[in-house]
């Protein structure tokens, strides 16, 4: 009943906190929801509330009794009008709220820094979440017997933190100053009403690890990062100890999958601290990194889901810091020869292919070894995305005037090594950036892999005397260019090979060192 006597957030419901309730400030602040209002608005809000309770209660209580007089009444009497009059209303609407909580854990409820998710969803307002609670809170005194107290625990519990929950799904969906600290607030908080419901531990443990991130989130965004290090390890862990105990505990299975991508996020949180370590964090760090969270990645085809997904993140941070570490002097990338200025990133890719050569009874079959690079870029470019040709260093495209590729119909030798290629690819070896900037890679090897393979399945429709093999990511190498305001020349071993992408590109979209 003390609870009752909290002032309520007139904005989300949530009960405010004791400090606030006893300020003298005219004004409050909700520690769920993080608005601000007036005293005397969250006191209206906390008696109309009130109101809809009481009105709830007595529309289910048994003529002649009232809560006010249920402590004069004997523990039979009150756990039989528990049973009878208020347990299947409960139930009833429990089910609803719980089947909300469970659609809410099944989902990723973590949201990465300088980004927003739009895709949370509840199925209940808070407010509602809220308001039920404080309908159990009003009749807790009917729960008598070790049952019903359970019972009511069970639902108190599990509603507060869905409403805590609620709240969380607002506050991912705008990227403000703050909102970590209030996030953090409803996970700690959430974590100790799942502590109390059993069966609900891999939950606890969830929104610990969950609280942990976002404490970490808010350090890092105020440039502590030794600190938020901790804190992401620290969730990490967490997080590693909810999946190994949601595996077979059949209250929280449906959480199985979130987790395992919120643990991908902890990766990426990880490789970020890391990377803006390794460059002291200055505004062109945070400058950088906001850019990688921020890119609107074309939504083309079957590419949207792979470029939404968050745990490519950690690889592009891994990759940036092995950057940062050649630019600074205290690490080696993999460089090729050549005088250019800037350094442009691309897949290195090995592919095999055999075709027919010779005249009708000298026919042989001939194999072929091609490098194939595809510029590490080509993420951001729609173009690359519904044409692979534009993002590879395209070898079949090189026809002589009898529509034969140039290059194979004599001494059958590779059309990359024909233009100088190979030979550039070859030279690349590990070594600093020395003086010179760095373009940072913006896709996965996996990315890699799927346009390489798209490229294969493209030329495959259309050269049909081709037999192509699957494509072998090597490595991630850098090629020297030359920057030529914001284009960039490419040295003369690509020949005819300049990918599309490259002439596309336009270097102010782009991240450099
Ligand atoms: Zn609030």
């Amino acid at each position: 009943m003390e609870e009752m006597m909290a002032l309520r957030c007139k904005y989300c419901g949530a009960p405010l906190d004791g400090d606030a309730v006893k300020s003298d400030s005219p004004y409050v602040t909700c520690s769920s929801c993080g608005t601000t209002q007036q005293r005397i608005d969250a006191q209206a809000y906390l008696n109309q509330l009130m109101g809809q309770v009481r009105s709830w209660v007595n529309q289910a209580m048994p003529g002649g009794f009232s809560m006010a007089q249920s402590q004069n009444v004997d523990s039979v009497a009150r756990h039989n009008i528990f049973m009878t009059s208020f347990k299947p209303r409960i139930d009833m609407e429990y089910t609803t709220y719980k089947f909300g909580m469970n659609n809410l854990l099944s989902q990723v409820m973590m949201v990465m820094p300088f980004s927003v998710n739009t895709g949370l969803k509840a199925n209940h307002t808070s407010t509602q979440a809220f308001e039920f609670g404080a309908k159990m809170n009003e009749i807790s005194p009917l729960a008598v017997s070790d049952d019903t107290t359970r019972i009511m625990d069970e639902v108190s519990k599990t509603t507060d933190a869905y409403a805590l929950l609620i709240n969380n799904c607002e506050l991912v969906r705008e990227d403000k100053p703050g909102r970590y600290v209030l996030m953090a607030n409803n996970f700690g908080i959430a974590a100790t009403d799942f502590s109390k419901v059993p069966g609900y531990e891999p939950a606890q443990l969830r929104m610990e690890g969950l609280a942990e991130l976002c404490n970490g989130c808010e350090l890092l965004l105020n440039g502590d990062i030794a600190s938020a290090f901790g804190k992401f390890n620290a969730g990490k862990a967490k997080l590693q100890e909810a999946s190994s105990k949601t595996a077979g505990n059949f209250k929280v299975a449906i959480m199985g999958q979130a987790v395992l991508q919120e643990i991908k996020q902890a990766n990426a949180l990880i490789e970020l601290s890391e990377y803006v370590n390794s460059m002291g964090s200055s505004k062109e760090v945070f400058d950088a990194v906001r850019r990688i969270f921020t890119f609107t990645y074309p939504a083309t085809g079957n590419w949207a889901f792979l470029l939404g997904n968050q745990d490519r993140l950690a690889e592009i941070f891994s990759n940036m810091s092995e950057c940062v570490r050649s630019r600074t002097g205290k690490g080696n990338i993999k460089i090729a020869a050549g005088s250019g200025n800037i350094l442009v990133p691309f897949w290195h890719i090995n592919l095999k292919y055999s075709f027919q050569t010779g005249s009708l009874w000298k026919k042989r079959s001939v194999e072929v070894d091609e490098v194939l690079l595809v510029s590490a870029d080509f993420v951001i470019d729609s173009s690359c995305l519904s044409n692979p040709r534009q993002a590879v260093t395209d070898v079949f495209s090189i026809k002589g005037s009898n529509g034969l590729f140039a290059g194979l119909t004599g001494s059958e030798t590779s059309i990359s090594n024909s233009q100088g290629l190979g030979g550039l690819v070859e030279s690349a070896a590990e070594n600093s950036a020395g003086g010179r900037n760095i373009i940072i890679p913006l896709s996965t090897r996996k990315e890699a892999e799927r346009i390489a393979e798209n490229y294969v399945d493209a030329v495959s429709r259309v050269e049909d005397k081709l037999r192509l093999s699957n494509p072998d990511v090597a490595e991630l190498i850098f090629i020297p260019f030359e920057r030529d305001g914001n284009k960039l020349r490419a040295p003369p071993a690509f020949g005819n090979l300049v990918p599309g992408r490259i002439r596309n590109t336009n270097l102010d979209q782009l991240i450099i060192l």
